[in-house]
């Protein structure tokens, strides 16, 4: 089959019975504006591999091939879908290799060579932790050189957040620490089948060429963990388990005691990673 003699993706899930599986967190996209919208997003594919975890039926991957993606390596959980999958590599010959599996298990670094752009309409169930560990991998810069995803509104808004507010947290930390990360745009619920119960937002991740401040990985997410695990706490209460001088730690980063958690910025909670480190090696 061509790829201009693919058949509708209606037609596409009747024929394999994709019937959706919340389990997978399958919520579907058939708009041929939006998933072509998701693919320009990502700007040029021409000369990087596209990473797609989750195609599905594969309306966002049509989408890609068709915006020029030279090749994608495709992750998918549901075995339903491999043969839908194994059309649109046959009508885009050398283009389309499909990897049945959890993306979870997968390192980005085995799956193909630098530069890499990682494109996905995310399952909700495992989307946080799937961009913990593209954003946690053991070497920095990473193998990626961007992210455009799908997430539920909500958790869009916790990796985007300014300081201040309730959205600001543990993952708005880890994401703009080495990375810039914007929202670009939301999809209504109705774009697809079936309807989730809320909105989208697709999210645009890239590597800042330096960090926002030096901090080990490790150190930021302790303090960022404790700071924000009891967030309505003052620093001097909420950083108690860290285990050392509370009060030095805070002196030492030049942060008031009884700041709250959500009022510190990244560059803060970078000096506080440092002022961890230092004092647990002189302890
Ligand atoms: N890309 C398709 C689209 O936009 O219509 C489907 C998106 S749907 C929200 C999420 C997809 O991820 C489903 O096809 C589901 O089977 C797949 N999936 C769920 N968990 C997965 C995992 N751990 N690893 C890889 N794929 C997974």
């Amino acid at each position: 089959m061509t790829a201009d003699l693919l058949p509708p993706l209606r037609d596409v899930i009747a024929q394999h019975g994709l019937r959706a599986r919340k389990s997978l967190g399958q919520n579907f996209l058939l708009d041929l504006n939006l998933t072509g919208r998701i693919a320009r997003s990502a700007g040029p594919l021409e000369n990087c591999t596209a990473v797609e975890v989750g195609p599905g039926p594969g309306g966002l991957t049509r989408a890609l091939l068709q915006h020029g993606a030279r090749r994608i390596v495709a992750i998918e959980k549901d075995q339903r879908c491999l043969a839908a999958l194994g059309d649109i590599a046959a009508a885009y010959p050398g283009r389309l290799q499909i990897i049945e599996g959890d993306a979870l298990d997968f390192e980005l670094a085995d799956l193909a060579e630098p530069p890499i752009k990682l494109i996905a309409n995310l399952p909700y169930n495992v989307a946080t932790p799937l961009l913990i560990k593209w954003l946690t991998p053991d070497h920095w810069p990473p193998v990626w050189e961007s992210l455009t995803l799908m997430f539920q509104k909500e958790v869009a808004e916790r990796i985007t957040a300014p300081p201040g507010g309730k959205a600001y947290g543990r993952l708005a930390v880890l994401a703009q620490w080495r990375c810039d990360a914007h929202m670009l745009f939301d999809i209504d619920p109705r774009a697809f089948t079936p309807a989730p119960k809320v909105t989208s937002t697709v999210v645009q991740i890239t590597p800042r060429a330096t960090p926002r401040a030096g901090a080990e990985l490790a150190d930021l997410q302790t303090v960022a963990a404790a700071a924000f695990g009891q967030r309505r706490k003052m620093l001097r209460r909420s950083l108690t388990p860290l285990g050392v001088d509370t009060n030095l730690l805070l002196e030492t980063a030049a942060i008031t005691p009884t700041a709250r958690a959500e009022e510190i910025d990244i560059e803060g909670f970078c000096a506080l990673a440092r002022a961890y480190r230092n004092l647990r090696q002189i302890r």
